[in-house]
């Protein structure tokens, strides 16, 4: 059964180093978190996957890693200058700050009501009841007032400031003049890189429509209230892909990439049944948007909230950056780079004509998919001794560490010296990291690796060489092998170990 609630969760990866809270010593920093041992490993097993199933198994994909700093030009031609904020909303009394919508999404069901009608909106559509809160800033304060909206803080109804939005994108200097307009901005999100190098890539790689580009990197946005451990942060990384296709053939790429997009998650060990998948309603479109759908996963304690958006985002970026340009004069204009200088633009596939190509772009949270895949591999089972273990279900090639080597005894020279050599030659195999483990206590070795979701302990003991060890007689039988612990079934095998690499490649590669 996967994990309950949060706590467990989070728990669980402080305890064991996937993850600890951004700048820690200092008192932390909200919003920002760092991977640990464990933590980087399976992250970039995800981010491997994700590679994999896009890029390498597909025909039709280019790969990119762009800057995270871009030029201003970009972020406000491509819309996000003017409308990347979220509206938000003060509390006089207690001097707190709060993202509007969620606020409001907090408060018990009969003040929420009270807030929709005090608007004239209906619950039923939220999306349009904080539309409303956003176009009427003065009524919305005094709806929030006249129903008993509470600060989550202090738990007492607050005197709420108009909502006003705040920009979420960081700002930072370039250089070292102090010249005001020497700023540029920290990606609000990875695909407006490859927007800029659309055209790089289309000359450098003769592609020609239906094709994608897939970026894996850090984006920024400054969250009014990140909360919920890494789900919402400040610094996050996304894996995106823009797929340029001919306007027209769009919708049937959007279908396409929802069918693909949910059997991948299924792949990592998130099922289909705990995914609903929502048709963003219009009021609540991103600007750049002719539809979406988000995928809502079903987190521990959250419930369902966004793990991925498919947008539609049509002609809309490429569109402006070519207007932008000829607005700038870097292209003579509108016309004539459609016509002929075509520099955001690409030949149609039927008339050969340069179009500005449609774009479906899967946008995956590589955080959340984390903490999705972690909360669907967490079980707790009670063994038949009536103990009780948690153990990281993990699909193998996301786990950590993939096999851990333990000499069970630490002071004899030829059963370290083995397992040594069987660490370095599954390490050899390239399946990811395998672990040479001497901590001492076997038990607990096992324990450690199951819930940080090793699949396979190898041990060595004296039996491996016969000696049978404190009194016993060994089994000649066992003479040149190992143990194998599976960690779903507990089954324990012996393995030879000259078997042994082959053994593990069959069931981990
Ligand atoms: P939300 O509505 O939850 O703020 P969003 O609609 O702004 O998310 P998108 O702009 O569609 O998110 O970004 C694509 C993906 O990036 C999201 O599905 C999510 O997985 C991830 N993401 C976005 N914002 C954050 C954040 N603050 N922290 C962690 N992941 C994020």
């Amino acid at each position: 059964m996967p994990a309950q609630n949060m706590e467990e969760l989070v728990s669980l990866c402080k305890r064991r180093g996937f993850i600890f809270q951004g700048s820690e010593i200092y008192g932390g920093l909200q919003g920002f978190y760092d991977y640990g041992p464990l933590g980087v490993e399976l992250k970039n097993n995800i981010k491997a996957a994700w590679w994999r199933s896009n890029v390498y198994e597909r025909d039709d994909m280019e790969g990119l890693d762009s800057s995270i700093i871009m030029h201003r030009m970009v972020l406000r031609h491509s819309g996000h200058e003017a409308t990347f904020s979220d509206p938000m909303v003060d509390n006089r009394k207690t001097k707190k700050r709060y993202r509007l919508d969620h606020l409001v999404k907090e408060q018990k069901p009969a003040v929420q009501a009270a807030v929709a009608e005090a608007m004239g909106e209906s619950l039923e559509n939220f999306p349009a009841l904080v539309a409303a809160l956003v176009k009427r800033p003065a009524d919305a304060s005094a709806a929030l007032i006249s129903a008993g909206v509470r600060d989550s803080h202090s738990g007492e109804t607050g005197d709420w400031t108009e909502p006003k939005p705040f920009n979420m994108m960081f700002k930072t200097t370039i250089g070292p003049t102090a010249d005001e307009d020497s700023f540029g901005y920290l990606r609000p999100e990875t695909a407006q890189g490859i927007f800029t190098n659309f055209k790089n890539v289309v000359d450098a790689t003769s592609r020609r429509l239906p094709f994608g580009i897939a970026q894996i990197g850090k984006a920024f946005r400054n969250e009014i209230t990140p909360r919920n451990f890494i789900f919402r942060v400040r610094e996050l990384e996304q894996m995106e892909i823009e797929f340029f296709c001919t306007p027209g053939t769009d919708e049937d790429w959007h279908a396409h990439w929802l069918e693909k997009r949910l059997s991948w998650w299924e792949a990592q060990g998130v099922p289909r049944s705990k995914i609903e998948i929502l048709d963003v309603p219009k009021e609540d479109l991103a600007h750049y948007s002719k539809r979406t759908y988000d995928l809502m996963y079903d987190y521990p304690t959250l419930g369902h909230e966004e793990i991925e958006g498919i947008a539609n985002r049509s002609d809309y970026d490429l569109g402006s950056h070519t207007k932008a340009q000829a607005e700038l004069g870097l292209v003579a204009s509108v016309e004539e780079n459609l016509d002929s200088v075509a520099k955001l633009t690409i030949p149609h596939p039927e008339t050969n004509k340069p179009v500005v190509p449609f774009v479906i772009e899967p946008s995956a949270g590589v955080d959340r998919a984390l903490l999705a895949v972690m909360s669907e591999a967490f079980t707790k089972e009670t063994l038949e001794n009536g103990s009780e273990r948690i153990v990281l279900k993990l699909k193998p090639h996301l786990a950590p560490i993939k096999v851990a080597v333990i000499p069970l005894a630490r002071n004899r020279e030829e059963i370290t010296a083995l397992a040594r050599q069987i660490k370095a030659d599954l390490q050899r195999l390239g399946l990811g990291r395998v672990l040479y483990e001497d901590s001492g206590n076997i038990g607990k070795a096992y324990r450690r690796h199951d819930e940080v979701g090793t699949p396979f302990c190898v041990t060595v003991d004296f039996d491996t060489f016969g000696l049978g060890g404190e009194g016993k007689v060994s089994d000649p039988a066992l003479l040149g092998t190992v143990t194998v612990r599976d960690r779903d079934t507990l089954a324990q095998e012996r393995v030879r170990v000259d078997e042994l690499s082959a053994w593990i490649r069959a069931r981990l590669a």
